[in-house]
């Protein structure tokens, strides 16, 4: 066994793949971490660190090679920190997602029994995102726009990113152009000075309509009009090559997307030294102050610090699918837990009798309310708080859910709310997570408490990265 030392090559094995989609394999009984390298492969790696408990390697050249091994669509891949699995073919990837759940289900939820379908996919899994958010830097006096460099906020140029929506990287594009042509600078994390730090898109699906964020580190932007006619003429018709994603975005190909325009442009003001993309201050420059997509036959206002998914088709499939668990007839009370802009509350509410939704931030609740009302819906209800705090107060009140909607953050339910879910009894509870690892830990809990846990069902939200979303069905005992 060869003793491990820093920056020395090796042979390994890799026998298995974490959570995120590294590659590991063991070298002196020592776990070893290795990006892009697959389960099942033999690859010659470089020691880059070692730790008491593990080592990372860089993968160096792969000996042999798995038959989920795929060529990465993307010239970026290797500096790009965004997606982590183009290495992986994308049937691969849904059975490595499936089988994550059921590990997780079986490991850490001791649930052996589950149905756990596999992953549903995307048909055509490119250009799914609606929402881009570029860096804008200047390296060696050039303006660069693209992504960072994986754990680091080096700014690498983009050609085009496969998984945004084409006019996202147009757009990205032509302010850089723009940007460089008269000279207004990029902003530099290091010394806080310059002013373009971010553009960010956001894009209506299914509506076409277009918002572009101009996030700057001072109070106006020369050539701002300028700019506006530029960006104002930009749109998208179906004459794109690149756009080849299932059913939406702009300048599909498949010419079922909407043909999309900028309807929307703001200045977002940011001189904090943060890396939070967004300040508090928009500035309408042009147009509308909102844009809307559509979910299903809902409608949803987007404004720039408004959240809403950023895989607007996957997540018509993974409302659907709760709609399906929810199995409601009309006359049930459904909590909508941790329930963001709404948008499932409004998803359920016509096939019930009322809808609570509690969310923690404000602004989410606020934006929850109007959407309620822009689509005519007079069955909901929204609270702000932490669940774990606003459902024992509904609780007090008299309040009882048939059914509850769980759609938590990555780490989970607070037990003191699970607690009160086995108190309250409910017929269903329909848990929508962003992480199998606490999914796991929450489902043992109600498993423990009089529920059944009776099947899984894994979305693809995320296609080419780690992220695992699914979609839980338990009844009571
Ligand atoms: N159901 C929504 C949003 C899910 S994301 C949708 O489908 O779009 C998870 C949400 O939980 C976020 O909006 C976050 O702000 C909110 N959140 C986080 N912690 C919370 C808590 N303790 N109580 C209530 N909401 C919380």
């Amino acid at each position: 066994m060869p003793v491990l030392v820093k920056n020395n090559n090796y042979i390994i094995e890799i026998t298995g793949m974490t959570h995120d989609g590294q590659g590991v394999g063991r070298i002196n009984g020592l776990a070893v971490f290795v990006d892009g390298a697959l389960e099942g492969e033999e690859a010659e790696i470089k020691i880059i660190k070692i730790n008491k408990s593990y080592a990372v390697g860089k993968l160096i050249n792969v000996i042999k090679p798995s038959s989920d091994r795929a060529t990465p669509f993307c010239n970026a891949y290797k500096r790009c920190g965004g997606c982590s699995l183009q290495h992986m073919d994308y049937k691969a990837q849904l059975a490595f997602k499936t089988k994550l759940v059921r590990e997780n289900l079986e490991r850490i939820g001791g649930l052996s029994g589950v149905t756990v379908h596999d992953t549903i996919g995307m048909t055509v899994p490119m250009n799914y995102r609606n929402k881009a958010q570029f860096p804008v830097a200047a390296v060696n006096g050039r303006v660069v726009t693209g992504f960072y460099a994986p754990r680091s906020h080096d700014v690498i140029e983009s050609e085009e990113c496969g998984i945004q929506d084409v006019i996202s990287d147009r757009i990205r594009k032509l302010v850089g152009r723009f940007i460089a042509e008269k000279g207004i600078p990029a902003y530099d994390e290091k010394t806080g000075k310059g002013l373009i730090r971010h553009i960010v898109t956001r894009v209506g699906f299914n509506t076409g309509e277009v918002m572009v964020v101009l996030v700057i580190n001072g109070s106006s932007l020369p050539y701002a009009d300028e700019l506006v006619g530029i960006l104002a003429q930009t749109g998208g018709s179906g004459d794109s090559k690149e756009g080849t994603g299932d059913g939406a975005g702009c300048g599909r190909d498949d010419g079922v997307g909407a043909e999309c325009s900028v309807k929307s442009i703001y200045l977002n003001i940011n001189t904090k030294n943060t890396n939070v993309i967004l300040g508090d201050t928009n500035v309408l420059l042009y147009g509308s102050e909102a844009i809307t997509d559509m979910i299903g036959k809902y409608k949803f206002k987007i404004s720039p610090h408004s959240f809403f998914q950023v895989n607007p088709v996957q997540t018509e499939v993974l409302y659907e699918l709760s709609l399906k668990y929810a199995g409601l007839n009309g006359t049930e009370t459904v909590f909508d837990l941790y329930c963001g802009i709404g948008t499932i509350s409004l998803f359920l509410s016509d096939k019930a009798a009322r809808v609570i939704g509690v969310e923690v931030v404000e602004a989410a609740i606020n934006d929850a309310r109007e959407n309620a009302k822009n689509n005519g819906v007079t069955n909901t209800e929204f609270y702000v708080g932490e669940a774990e705090k606003v459902v024992p107060e509904l609780y007090d009140r008299g309040m009882r859910a048939d059914v509850v909607v769980l759609d938590p953050p990555r780490k989970g339910c607070d037990e003191s709310l699970l607690q009160l879910l086995a108190d309250m009894q409910p017929d269903r509870i329909v848990y929508v997570s962003c992480n199998p690892s606490t999914l796991a830990r929450d489902l043992k809990f109600l498993a423990g408490h009089g529920f059944n846990v009776i099947e899984a069902q894994p979305v693809d939200m995320f296609p080419w990265t780690g992220h695992v979303e699914s979609c839980v069905l338990i009844t009571r005992d």
